[in-house]
């Protein structure tokens, strides 16, 4: 059958001179790397169940490296899938024939247009008083400066709501930099609040008379890589661009500001963007199923997004997230065993530059959306998963507090809160589909999200296994419970 000749190959190909790569990487690590690594496998569970269906699942899952075989293959191939791209049309071409190799069913591609965007070249050197280069890069969708660039002088805001606190007018003329260091977490909940800046930034700095914006880059390294990611702007308001610093140099900034508060200089900066609206792109979801054997209208959808940023391969952001999910559809259908519902794989695109997949999604299948009876992403890198959350439904928290137990044998637990779902089941969330989400391990996540540096070395094997097997586990257990997953008790 393909799937083995596809597999056997994958496995002469790739994972043969892989493990010889990765047998060099743990020889060549120093000593106390090597027993920190010896600490950390001796904690992880024996990775089996009790649970013939699962300990099935689970076996597969472990059996091989598919899903970071195709996650390498992918990245490798393609590099980066910039929204609107032709590497993102390839993507979707690769992912159908990938989609039907697995043996999944009914595989199509639901086309949508997009708005494209070219990052073009960015450059900003601090002009006066300490004159020095800024590593930075464009946001996405923002305005290019002039040819010539913008020289300007720059107003220091230690974050975002410094910057709203500004009178109107307060900066005309300047350029408004926006510091304001995000905080790392295992769950990434500083995103959210540090991401207010990139989004908006721009906008409520024009609205006070601001030509540009710069800020800190949205992310938790100390590198000179720059973060990325979408910004947009409020309607009505001029648009001016921005672009974000690295953390060492918006350090540099800060203590350069830190002088020039005592001594009373002027700071000026020059920044240069050239990026291009590109105009209207294709773009598109790849959709496939396990169709379900006794409620085959009841789908159970579990998504990735194809698309990345320019900067990396995507490797983390969002290639990772693909390789899973197919993975686990893989193991299913490999199992043998027969889901009573649909298992419904969606692989998103255009999903950095505003969720444009998912909309795009909730939109098309807005007549079955009632039939969706649980929906979740996997898009937070490749990191162990920890937790099993539900979203605001109480028949989900019930099936989570249940079901947890299920889960013990990956070292995951029951984890409160409510999720949305992933980025892209946002618009399902919204629309009254139940959601669920198992939580991965992303302390590192935004060291390395939206820069140059997500490539695929950052990715550990074994991490992507425990995921297969995490959501293999997942979407067994949702298709055979007797759940009504909307049932809210209490309404
Ligand atoms: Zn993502
Ligand atoms: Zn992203």
């Amino acid at each position: 059958m393909l799937i083995f000749s596809r597999s056997l190959l994958l496995a002469t190909a790739l994972s043969l001179p892989l493990l010889g790569a990765c047998k060099d990487k743990t020889q060549s690590l120093p000593k106390n790397e090597v027993s920190l690594q010896v600490e950390t496998s001796a904690k992880t569970p024996p990775q089996t169940s009790t649970h013939p269906e699962i300990k099935k699942l689970a076996d597969l899952a472990f059996a091989n490296h598919y899903a970071y075989d195709i996650t390498r293959d992918l990245t490798t191939k393609l590099g980066p899938r910039q929204a609107g791209s032709r590497s993102e049309a390839q993507a979707r071409r690769w992912a159908l024939k990938t989609m039907r190799e697995i043996g999944l069913v009914k595989v199509h591609n639901e086309p949508f247009k997009i708005n494209g965007w070219a990052r073009g070249r960015a450059s900003a050197q601090v002009i006066a008083p300490y004159p020095q280069p800024l590593r930075l890069t464009a946001l996405g969708g923002s305005v290019a400066t002039p040819r010539g660039g913008i020289t300007a002088p720059v107003v220091y805001f230690r974050d975002y709501e410094a910057l709203l606190a500004a009178p109107m007018g307060s900066l005309d003329g300047k350029i408004a930099y926006i510091s304001g260091r995000m905080k790392k977490d295992i769950d990434g909940k500083g995103y959210g609040p540090a991401n207010r800046k990139r989004r908006n930034g721009a906008s409520e700095a024009a609205r006070r008379g601001a030509v540009a914006t710069l800020i800190r880059s949205v992310g938790t390294d100390s590198h000179r890589m720059p973060h990325t990611g979408q910004m947009r702007y409020a309607d009505g308001i001029k648009k001016i661009p921005i672009a974000a610093l690295s953390n060492p140099d918006a350090d540099q900034l800060d203590r350069i500001f830190e002088l020039t508060e005592q001594n009373g200089k002027e700071v000026r900066i020059k920044m240069v963007l050239s990026t291009r609206d590109l105009g209207e792109r294709p773009s598109g979801n790849v959709i496939g199923e396990i169709r379900g054997a006794t409620k085959p209208d009841e789908i159970i959808l579990i998504g990735a997004h194809l698309d990345s940023w320019d900067e990396g391969t995507g490797a983390i952001d969002d290639g990772a997230g693909v390789g899973i999910v197919l993975g686990a559809a893989k193991a299913l259908i490999d199992s043998g065993l027969k889901p009573k519902r649909t298992i419904r794989v969606v692989l998103f695109g255009s999903e950095e530059i505003g969720l444009k997949g998912g909309f795009a999604y909730a939109k098309a299948h807005r007549d079955e959306l009632d039939k969706h009876v649980l929906a979740s992403e996997s898009d937070f890198g490749a990191g162990r998963v920890y937790g099993l959350q539900p979203g605001k439904y109480e028949a989900v928290k019930d099936f989570v507090r249940a079901q947890a137990p299920q889960f013990a044998f990956l070292g995951i637990k029951a984890k409160d809160g409510e999720t949305t779902g992933g980025p892209d089941i946002n618009p399902l969330n919204d629309a009254g589909v139940p959601t669920i989400r198992l939580n991965q391990d992303g302390t590192d996540y935004f060291d390395l999200h939206h820069t140059p540096d997500d490539t695929f070395d950052k990715i550990d094997p074994e991490a992507m296994q425990q995921n297969v097997a995490a959501w293999a586990t997942l979407i067994w257990l949702a298709s055979q419970a007797d759940t009504d997953f909307r049932d809210n008790q209490g309404e």
